[in-house]
Formats: C-alpha cells, structure tokens, sequence
C-alpha cells in the first residue's frame, strides 16, 4: 500500500537545534520532500522523526562574498539557484544544471541539498513494498542479494542528481555542520560509491551549503541525456570545466553522474598542455569510459547509456573548446 509510515515532523529554526534532533537515533533531515516522501510512500524507509530545515533562515541565502567566493546555502530551492542573478552571471552551469533537475513545481520545494543528498536509484528499488517483496527484496534495503550484480556484498544504485558535477567541475566545498562542528571538504568528498551508503554524512550531520570559488577564465556547460525532455531523472549527465589558451587546454575538469553510485571526477590530467585532436578525444572518451560502471540499474538498456554518455562528452569538450 502506498501510504506513508507514521513519524514526528520537528521544525528547527537553527542550523544547531537541526543537529540536535539529527543525532537522536531513528531521526531524519527533510528538505523539500521532493525524493524523500515518494520514497517513504513506497515503504522505503521508516524514520521516527522527520527534522524539516526549511524553517532555518539562514540556511536558505545566495551570496558572493568580497573575494567573489559564492556560497549556496544547502536549504536555497532549486528555483532560487536557478533565479540567481548572481549564480546565472559567475557561474551560469550551475542555474543550466538546476533548471534541468525535474519541472517548475518540482524545482520550486526543492532543495540544493536534498538534491546533492537524494538517495541513489536503482529499478530493483524504487519499486512498491508489493513488488520488492515479490522479488524477495534486496541488499539495499530490508533483502539480502543484490538483483543487478548477482553475489555481489554491496549496492551498486546508481546516483542521478543532475546539479553535483556541475558544482564539481567548478571546484565546490560541502560545508558540513555537526555534532563535532563544522567541516569543509572537496564537494567530490560528499560520495561514496556505494549505493546503499552513499553519503560520508555522519550521524547528525547536515549539509549546510556548498562554497564555490570564482570561475573567471573557465568555460563551464553541464549536459544531460533524459528520456522525456519534460521530467525526467539524467540516464547520463556529463560537466566539464574547460581554460583554454591558444591552440592548448591549460585547464580540464570532467564530472558524470547517472552511471556510478556517486557523481565522479574523471583524470584528464593527461590532456592537459595539449590540443583538443581526435586523438585527445580518444583519450577522454577512453578515460570516462574506464571512470563508469554503468549497470542494469535502469530500464533504459546498458549500451545505450554507456553510448550516450561517451558521445556528449566529446561532444561537451568540442563546443567548449569552439567556444559554442
Ligand atoms: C518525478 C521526479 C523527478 C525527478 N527528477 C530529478 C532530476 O531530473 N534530477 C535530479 O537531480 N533529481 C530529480 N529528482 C529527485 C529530487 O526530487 C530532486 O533531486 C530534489 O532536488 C531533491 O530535493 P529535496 O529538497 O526535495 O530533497 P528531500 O526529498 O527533502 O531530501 C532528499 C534526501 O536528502 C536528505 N537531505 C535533504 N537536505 C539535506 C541536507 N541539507 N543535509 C543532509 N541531507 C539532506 C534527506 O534526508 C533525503 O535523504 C526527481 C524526483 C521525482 C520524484
Ligand atoms: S543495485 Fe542491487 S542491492 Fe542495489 S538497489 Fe539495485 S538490486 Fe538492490
């Protein structure tokens, strides 16, 4: 039945009471609710205490400090970060990657942190109590085999959140609060690739925005490869952060989601110091290749992603390079 299980609504109105209410076992951040509540509606979870950061003011701000350092609060909606006079002049991959994150309505309750936090999916998964339990679960919750890698001892659902490598190829930093304080680390650092423990959150630790330096010189463009155009999860999303100088790459970042249990960096130091050739190509289509582990997690074929995602990156780095 899809029905939500019963649980405590807490609305903190500081980022310290949050962590509080977070650390007390059975307790559960909530953002906009965008992923959580399906989720919880099809049985998969059961928090006693649903601790709502949308009530904490200041968690929600969009700013650029004097050094022109910007910082998103983790509680600013979808929307905000796409609205962001700010974000759209300095670092406009970001808005491009929020505005693709689902619909208007969707991106209106969303939050940037529920969105870098959202649970990884896999069709074994997101499915009804009725149909995982004909299936006889599985590992990433209440079973115990995985469905997609046979024998395998961990999950391997894939993460889909579409803004992560946009905020990657720029360099981001998760400020993290918690019991201990708080924390910076390499926005990379927030995933683990492991699909049923994603996140290196520790027990009453929330994200509380994400820091990003100033990306003058860089050109940056986050793609997204979907199903229906209109609302849809990324089969394979690719960011790339590119400096060029003459006929020479002096700077290449390249982030994927949709393919791994977390967002990943690709290496590409390799390409570094040279030209953008068919041969460079080559060597990063090889590179993301080796990077991704695209499994059956969806009901879009294998292949197909695995294509897709190799085509629009060569893609991506040629019109950055030809300045498109
Ligand atoms: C139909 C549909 C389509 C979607 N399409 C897309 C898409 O195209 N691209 C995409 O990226 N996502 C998509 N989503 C997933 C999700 O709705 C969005 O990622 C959204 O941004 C999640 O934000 P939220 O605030 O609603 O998260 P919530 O649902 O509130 O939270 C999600 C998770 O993050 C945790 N969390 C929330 N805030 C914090 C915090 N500050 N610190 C630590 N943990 C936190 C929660 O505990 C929960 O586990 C889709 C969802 C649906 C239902
Ligand atoms: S990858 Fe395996 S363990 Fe993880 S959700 Fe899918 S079937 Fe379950």
């Amino acid at each position: 039945m899809n029905i939500l299980p019963d649980f405590r609504t807490l609305r903190p109105a500081t980022l310290a009471e949050a962590v509080t209410a977070l650390a007390s076992e059975g307790a559960q951040a909530i953002g906009g609710g965008t992923d959580l509540l399906p989720n919880l509606r099809r049985g998969l979870g059961q928090p006693e205490v649903l601790v709502d950061l949308t009530s904490i003011g200041n968690l929600s701000g969009i700013s650029v400090a004097a050094d022109g350092t910007l910082r998103i609060g983790a509680g600013a909606t979808l929307e905000a970060v796409v609205e962001d006079a700010g974000i759209r002049a300095g670092w406009p991959a970001i808005a491009q990657a929020a505005e693709l994150v689902a619909g208007p309505t969707h991106r209106s309750a969303a939050t940037l942190g529920g969105n870098l936090c959202q649970d990884t999916r896999c069709v074994f998964y997101n499915q009804s109590e009725w149909w995982r339990s004909g299936n006889g679960y599985c590992l990433k919750y209440e079973g115990d085999k995985c469905h997609v890698v046979v024998k395998s001892d961990r999950c391997y659902a894939t993460y889909h959140g579409d803004v992560a490598p946009a905020l990657m190829v720029l360099n981001a930093e998760a400020e993290i609060v918690g019991p201990a304080g708080k924390r910076m680390l390499p926005l990379a650092g927030l995933f683990r690739e492991d699909g049923s423990k994603h996140l290196a959150l520790d027990k009453g630790e929330v994200l509380a925005a994400v820091v990003v330096p100033p990306a003058k010189g860089w050109s940056v463009a986050y793609v997204k490869v979907r199903i229906r155009d209109a609302i849809d999860f990324p089969l394979a999303g690719i960011a790339v952060a590119l400096k060029r100088d003459g006929d020479a790459i002096t700077g290449l970042r390249v982030a994927i989601t949709g393919t791994n249990s977390a967002p990943l960096m690709v290496g590409t130091e390799a390409l570094v110091g040279g030209g953008w050739t068919d041969a460079t190509a080559e060597v990063l289509t090889q590179a993301v290749r080796k990077t991704s582990n695209v499994l059956k997690t969806t009901v879009a074929g294998v292949k197909y992603r695995r294509r897709v995602l190799l085509a629009v990156s060569r893609r991506l780095v040629d019109d950055l390079w030809n300045g498109k």
